[in-house]
């Protein structure tokens, strides 16, 4: 696009470039960083991220986060931060239209509305909580996907705990204490022994709850736990979580949870307060409406990450399927890719504003780690699998090294010193009282800001109940309005 700009000597038209780039994750917020740097001093080109959250998650750590062994803020980073001259919006994605070049966004709490054009265009929107279709799987079950979901499930642990001390009633008290966790990849494990290790330390502050009331039980559809760390690893994997007192039911799917019992195909229902999902994931909305072609539901890109047909719309990470030419197959969807993935995403964009070659992406995985509780670890690093504290102790490392921020690491070491002197918190900061009003002052502002103070009363007791109703669950109760 171009526009005039005022010089000393009168009128000049300057080319000037849009580049936007949708999504503040591992893939986004990584591209907007060598962008950042390679148009540091070209004031033509003008970069905006527009991403649903201002900071960066750190998803590897995020099963910390539930468990209490990290604060919440230790494993983000403020996006805003991060940059020089990158624009940052806060803003939810509504619309991708790609013949017009523009996306429509809403911001702000009463979801005001705007359009963005684009000369380049950058998809890294990640992907979302995949609940094939069961509407009833999606509104019961918590999820691991967001901080805010790391933060409901360890305010819900401890709620539970809380309110099974109070409980005379011992079915009743079993089902509080009964974890139910549906997948058996990277986020189910790591959740599962991370909650696992919590729970069980924590009783020594609620003393009349047994060891033998708590009951965690993972649900795998396939054969061995962690299928992408080879059989060896998985099997290992699966006998310390069963040693340190998980249930694991192999060859099992999830079905439904009604009523506090969780269905599954194979086997007697579980009688549970809390189901957390982590069986898969697809890219969000946004993704499945666009009319282009797409592999397993991601964006199908070529070598140069580019959409096919559509040059300058780039597409990255979870929410993109490109093909690894080692394999044949397409690489698989982690951070380490994304990160990756962004800096040659990076560079093609400025390769095509100067007229020189692209480069094709490729990459090995140098390896995969995860802790599965109790100070061990798996680790499967230049094709040499290991276990136990060493690949724990590799996890935590190489996580520390790689989380954004010095201030950040210092916090994250920090913490996990502490964790091996003192006990874990066991605040809860999420009471129902507290999530009462922060919704009716919310539905208040969004009713006053449309203007429609009449509706302020309807769209209250509305709102108001739809949403405490999945909100209190996350705190800890189970009462529905
Ligand atoms: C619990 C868990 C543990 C994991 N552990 C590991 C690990 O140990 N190692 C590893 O390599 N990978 C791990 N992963 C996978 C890794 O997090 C993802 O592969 C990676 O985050 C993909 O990067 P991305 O940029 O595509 O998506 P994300 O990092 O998910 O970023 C997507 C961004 O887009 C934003 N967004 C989405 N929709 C919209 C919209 N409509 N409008 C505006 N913004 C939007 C989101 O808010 C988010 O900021 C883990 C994932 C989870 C959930």
């Amino acid at each position: 696009m171009s526009r005039q700009t005022h010089c000393a000597g009168g009128v000049e038209s300057m080319k000037h470039t849009r580049i936007l780039i949708l999504g503040g994750g591992f893939g986004g917020a990584y591209t907007a960083l060598h962008l950042d740097r390679l148009f540091a001093r070209d004031a033509s080109v003008e970069v905006t991220l527009v991403s649903a959250e201002n900071f960066l998650l750190f998803t590897p750590m995020l099963h910390e986060v539930a468990a209490s062994a990290l604060d919440p803020s230790d494993i983000v980073s403020p996006l805003r931060q991060m940059f020089r001259r990158v624009q940052l919006l806060e803003a939810e994605v509504q619309h991708i239209d790609l013949s017009a070049r523009r996306v429509a966004v809403t911001y702000g709490p009463s979801r005001r509305a705007r359009e963005l054009e684009y000369d380049h265009l950058v998809i890294a929107t990640g992907s979302e909580d995949n609940f094939f279709g069961k509407a009833e799987l999606a509104a019961r079950s918590l999820t691991m996907k967001t901080l805010t979901d790391a933060m409901f499930l360890r305010n819900r642990v401890i709620a539970l705990l809380e309110d099974a001390l109070l409980e005379s009633d011992p079915q009743r008290r079993r089902e509080m204490l009964t974890f139910v966790i549906a997948g058996g990849g990277f986020a189910g494990v790591e959740v599962i022994g991370a909650l696992n290790d919590f729970l069980r330390s924590a009783l020594r502050w609620y003393p009349t709850i047994r060891a033998e009331e708590i009951r965690l039980v993972l649900v795998h559809p396939k054969e061995v736990v962690l299928p992408e760390l080879g059989e060896a690893l998985g099997r290992y994997a699966q006998r310390k979580l069963i040693e340190s007192g998980v249930e694991i039911l192999l060859s099992n799917k999830v079905e439904g949870y009604s009523g506090g019992w969780v269905t599954m195909s194979e086997g007697e229902p579980i009688s549970a307060a809390t189901l957390i999902w982590t069986a898969g994931v697809k890219p969000g909305k946004i993704i499945e409406e666009l009319a282009v072609p797409k592999e397993n539901h991601r964006l199908k890109v070529n070598e140069f990450l580019a959409l096919p047909e559509s040059p300058e719309v780039w597409a990255l990470g979870d929410c993109a399927s490109a093909i690894d030419s080692n394999t044949g197959k397409p690489f698989p969807t982690t951070a380490q890719h994304a990160v990756r993935q962004a800096r040659t995403v990076a560079y093609n964009i400025a390769a095509v504003l100067e007229g020189k070659p692209l480069k094709p992406f490729r990459f090995k995985m140098l390896g995969q780690l995860a802790a599965i509780g109790h100070r061990v670890g798996v680790a499967q690093i230049f094709g040499v699998r290991f276990s136990g504290l060493p690949a724990w102790f590799l996890w935590r490392s190489v996580y520390l090294l790689k989380l954004p921020r010095l201030q950040k690491k210092l916090q994250v070491a920090l913490h996990w010193t502490a964790d091996l002197f003192f006990s874990r918190d066991l605040i809860q900061s999420i009471t129902v009282r507290g999530l009462e009003k922060a919704m009716r002052v919310l539905d208040e502002g969004r009713a006053m800001s449309a203007g429609d103070t009449s509706a302020v009363a309807v769209t209250n007791s509305r709102t108001v109940t739809s949403n405490l109703n999945r909100l209190r669950h996350a705190s800890g109760s189970n009462d529905e309005t």
